[in-house]
């Protein structure tokens, strides 16, 4: 075993020598306190934890590599230099994990590719084994010894063809990942540009000192990889103050648009996509990797009615992809602008309403029918017949007839049988006079035991022939209520509105009112019409 501490007579160089030692510490020192401040800031961002990790390795590596040049045998120094591996070899696998890992702004959508991505700790694994048992076959040093006569313990080394595998596979994973980072460089934009500008520049100091450690360009062979890597360190605590790098904020909102049920569009001034959640993706024929920068109606052309409102709120009817399915969607757009107030794009946010929409009508046709006889109620049927009236009314001719009619001595089948008794035979008249009336018109409970038909564009005497053959359907009816069976009659009073009365639609249902109670005054179970002008 050869002692390596050797004096060196020249005082410059060994000034260098001794500031390179110092360096290599301030490293260790530098990359022990990154990488604490990494992990504890680490929290939920990925790329956090694996810059942590990075950094970890390089503690590893340099402390060894401080440990190797200030060895005080060759046995120590082939002990640090193995331990160097299981360092050097972790950190462009790291490098590698963070290029996928980070998309600020964005939530990871390739957690798969991650995933599938944990074999590359392998490569370290088999490279340490290899390393560590390099005495036996020799195929990363054929031989490694002391270089200098300096004050540190510098090794000669003869590589093997292993040594260029593995070093071929650092560099691949190296220029792979920062090709990954300048890439998203390139097509990011503000501070996320600049995110990717400074993780691509603190790809620089590493892959220089690797190149000329390679190329055995330092003099000495110096490794100055930790320096390197410590730097890079810095410049990425930096970026971490300054540019919001690894700042899960942006991560959360993202996945906050993307958890939540609205769909959200940004488009720029020519309507092409900028942003957009998972929601509004369903909406989209394309899949997720052409999106962007596409023009909308590329994405889905039913998308268009998007455009065509001028106000900030509106709603829109789409087909969404793969669907015959009519989606009904509430708008809100807000305009996107500058810091010189210029237009920059539209965001979008579309909510769901088509549910809404079907409960909506849902209800407004609970609202619109009575409950016991299933026939209008008396609300649905002053808004109907006045809507006729109002289009009578703006036509300027044409006419409609109302029929009233109401049960005669109701009150006695109350009485005598109970109020389910009367209730039932109100249900069995909701089922019988429908069926006299064409299907067109309006039958409705105008309250108690009290009804009224519309019948559009037909004259006082039709009317009054069908109120005639109600009466008798009624009359000739059996209601039966369990094992009983009741007799029945209704009094009906007729009247025929038209615009050329110059009355108003409410004042023909007093005619027919009136007729009623003429009806009933006359003995009931008789149709009584109102007296009408000769020119209908
Ligand atoms: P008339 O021939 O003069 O119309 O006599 P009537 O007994 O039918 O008239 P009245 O106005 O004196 O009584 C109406 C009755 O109808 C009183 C009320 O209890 C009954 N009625 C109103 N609505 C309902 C209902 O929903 N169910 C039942 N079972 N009865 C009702
Ligand atoms: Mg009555
Ligand atoms: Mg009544």
């Amino acid at each position: 075993m050869t002692l390596c501490i050797f004096n060196v007579k020249v005082k410059p160089l060994m000034n260098i020598i001794d500031s390179f030692k110092i360096l290599i510490f301030a490293s260790v020192i530098v990359s022990t306190i990154l990488a604490g401040y990494v992990y504890n800031k680490g929290g939920n961002s990925q790329s956090l934890r694996y810059l942590s990790g990075l950094l970890f390795a390089n503690v590893v590596y340099a402390t060894s590599y401080f440990f190797e040049i200030t060895a005080t045998s060759l046995n120590q120094i082939k002990f640090f230099l193995n331990m160097e591996y299981l360092g050097i070899f972790f950190i462009p696998i790291f490098w590698v994990f963070i290029a996928w890992s980070y998309h600020p702004g964005k939530s990871p959508y390739n957690q798969n590719l991650l995933r599938n991505l944990r074999f590359l700790y392998f490569i370290p694994i088999i490279v340490n084994l290899f390393v560590w048992t390099n005495e036996w076959h020799h195929l990363i040093y054929y031989n490694i010894g002391i270089k200098y006569n300096l004050s540190i313990s510098l090794i000669d080394v003869e590589r093997a063809p292993g040594f260029w595998v593995i070093n071929s596979i650092i560099i691949l994973l190296y220029l792979v990942a920062t090709f990954r980072m300048v890439y998203n460089f390139i097509r990011s934009k503000g501070n996320q540009r600049k995110q990717y500008l400074l993780l691509s520049l603190a790809a620089v100091p590493p892959f220089i000192s690797y190149i000329l450690i390679l190329k055995q360009a330092i003099p000495y062979s110096i490794d100055l990889n930790p320096i390197a890597f410590a730097l890079s360190g810095l410049l990425l605590f930096w970026g971490i103050g300054n540019l919001q790098l690894f700042n899960i904020l942006p991560i959360a909102q993202k996945l906050v648009i993307d958890v939540m049920r609205d769909a959200m569009i940004v488009l720029d001034t020519k309507g092409c996509l900028l942003e957009c959640n998972l929601p509004a993706q369903l909406m989209f024929v394309n899949d997720t990797q052409t999106l962007f920068k596409v023009p909308l109606s590329q994405l889905n052309p039913h998308l268009s009615p998007l455009f065509s409102h001028s106000s900030d709120t509106y709603e829109i009817e789409i087909v969404l992809p793969g669907t015959e399915e009519i989606k009904s969607f509430s708008v809100h757009r807000v305009l996107i602008s500058d810091r010189h107030n210029r237009t920059r794009g539209n965001l979008y946010l579309l909510h769901d309403i088509t549910d809404i929409g079907k409960y909506v009508k849902e209800l407004e046709l609970l609202a619109s029918f009575d409950g016991l006889t299933n026939l209008l109620n008396h609300r649905q049927f002053m808004n109907l017949a006045n809507k006729e009236a109002n289009r009578l009314q703006k036509q300027g001719s044409g006419k409609f007839s109302l029929i009233m009619f109401d049960l005669d001595n109701f009150k006695a089948i109350n009485d005598a049988f109970g109020h389910s008794a009367g209730d039932n035979v109100l249900q069995q008249i909701g089922q019988i006079v429908p069926q006299q009336v064409p299907s067109y018109d309006l039958c409705a409970r105008y309250g108690g035991e009290e009804f009224v038909i519309l019948l559009y564009d037909t004259a006082i005497i039709e009317a009054t022939a069908l109120a005639e053959k109600i009466r008798s359907v009624i009359e000739q009816t059996n209601f039966t209520f369990h094992d009983t069976e009741l007799q029945i009659t209704a009094s009906f009073g007729v009247s025929t509105y038209s615009p050329q009365y110059k009355n108003s639609w409410e004042i023909t249902l007093n005619q027919a009112d009136t007729a009623l109670y003429q009806a009933k005054d006359a003995g009931r179970n008789v149709v009584i019409s109102f007296q009408v002008p000769d020119t209908l």
